[in-house]
């Protein structure tokens, strides 16, 4: 707790984690850690795509990778990514004293995980799962102030063309482990201190256009409109009961309405829409989708409007490991007496290595009043104790796993 406090102290200021990837800051806070990790008898490396590598050489072959991540939103919060790394920290520290462990085990900080400044999350883990296929893309991305994405990261001895290498650095692993704050309620309503991640959820992303008839104000009685808002404003509603009807944590959200002419004297003529569905199950996050389809084709006929789709992102669910949940549930069980097992509305790095085939879990310490991405962010220091020591069982555990399987 006391090197969280000193990273916030030298990458910090008084409106936040200014950890931004690929900045100045960002720098220093990876030196920082270089540096906490000097005394231990580590191999160092850094990859084709920025993701910094400590490595514990065991007696086989086989590797533990334990995962978070340097980087922060601006304004961020103090434990967002970096209490994954330093808990990964402790780990090493306590295996390194006790000798070769019998896997080898690696640190991993994944290199810009937030996207901040680009737009482009899960950077560095998705190089190294291999599933980065957007580099045309990447290379047009420019940050707020003109300076293009290659540049950037250029200057960190990153070649867009070379960032899918880093794939090699998986070979051989054997089990991923990453602690997390929730960045969510779920765990402080139960008044519970830690939980087992089942997985991250499946993501459907829509804009759905309406089109009505501009008409003035004042002339246009009410029952000779074609409101292209009131579509959009019946279907924002009607997610709430679309989710509910999903249950086991199903989320639906319009993030935005945007309307023309938007003046105040005119009828909206069209209504753009943002859609976001996410669930943990596929088929229930399809029954979602279509759910929403259906009732959008009954607003617009009863509203008299015209009505498109488009996908604008999607991802599948991302189910982790079973065994590594039944360790995950010991672990915090030993440390905390009851476990929770949850799924997890965000994506992290954790999610990508799954992808990647790499048996997976998580671990997330509550989040007090369910905020991150801002200053307020905060957990309870006895919860960080716990979590920390939770992820220190799992990986003991985890160890002889598969030390027992090899
Ligand atoms: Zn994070």
């Amino acid at each position: 707790m006391a090197e969280l406090r000193e990273l916030q102290e030298l990458t910090g200021d008084e409106d936040g984690a200014q950890r931004v990837a690929w900045t100045e800051t960002w720098a220093r806070a990876r030196d920082w850690l270089d540096e906490k990790l000097s005394p231990l008898p580590l191999e160092r490396e850094t990859d084709e795509a920025a993701n910094q590598w400590f490595t514990l050489r065991g007696r086989s072959e086989r590797v533990l990778l334990i995962g978070g991540h340097m980087d922060s939103v601006p304004n961020g919060g103090w434990l967002d990514g970096c209490l994954n790394v330093l808990a990964g920290v402790e780990v090493l520290r306590r295996l390194a004293e006790e000798g070769e462990p019998p896997v080898t085990v690696r640190l991993v900080s994944w290199a810009d995980e937030e996207g901040a400044r680009f737009g482009r999350s899960l950077f560095g883990s998705s190089a190294a799962a291999g599933s980065m296929t957007d580099q045309a893309e990447l290379r047009q991305l420019r940050d707020a102030g003109g300076v293009s994405l290659p540049e950037a990261v250029g200057a960190f001895g990153v070649d867009l063309d070379r960032v899918t290498e880093a794939r090699r650095q998986l070979e051989g692993a054997a089990a991923y482990l990453e602690l997390h704050i929730e960045q969510g309620p779920v765990l402080e309503s139960l008044d519970l201190p830690l939980g087992a991640v089942l997985g991250t959820f499946g993501v459907e992303r829509h804009r759905i256009t309406w089109r009505g008839q501009a008409a003035h104000a004042g002339s246009t009685p009410m029952d000779k409109r074609r409101d292209a808002l009131a579509g959009a404003a019946r279907l924002a509603l009607e997610l709430r009961e679309i989710a509910r009807e999903a249950g086991e944590g199903a989320v639906c959200t319009c993030g935005g309405v945007v309307c023309r002419p938007g003046i105040v004297t005119s009828v909206v003529e069209t209504a753009e829409q943002l859609l976001d569905q996410r669930h943990l199950d596929a088929e229930v996050l399809a029954a979602m989708l279509a759910a929403a389809e259906r009732a959008s084709e009954r607003f617009a006929e009863e509203e008299q409007l015209e009505l498109s789709w488009e996908r604008i992102w999607s991802i599948e669910p991302i189910l982790f490991d079973p065994a590594l949940i039944e360790l995950a549930d010991e672990a915090i069980r030993e440390v905390a007496g009851v476990s929770h097992r949850l799924p997890s509305g965000p994506l992290h790095d954790a999610a990508e290595v799954a992808r990647a085939g790499v048996p997976t879990v998580m671990l997330f310490v509550q989040s007090l009043r369910g905020l991150s991405h801002t200053r307020l962010e905060d957990t309870r220091p006895e919860h960080l104790e716990l979590a920390v020591q939770a992820l220190d069982r799992l990986a003991s555990k985890t160890i002889e796993h598969l030390a027992g399987a090899a």
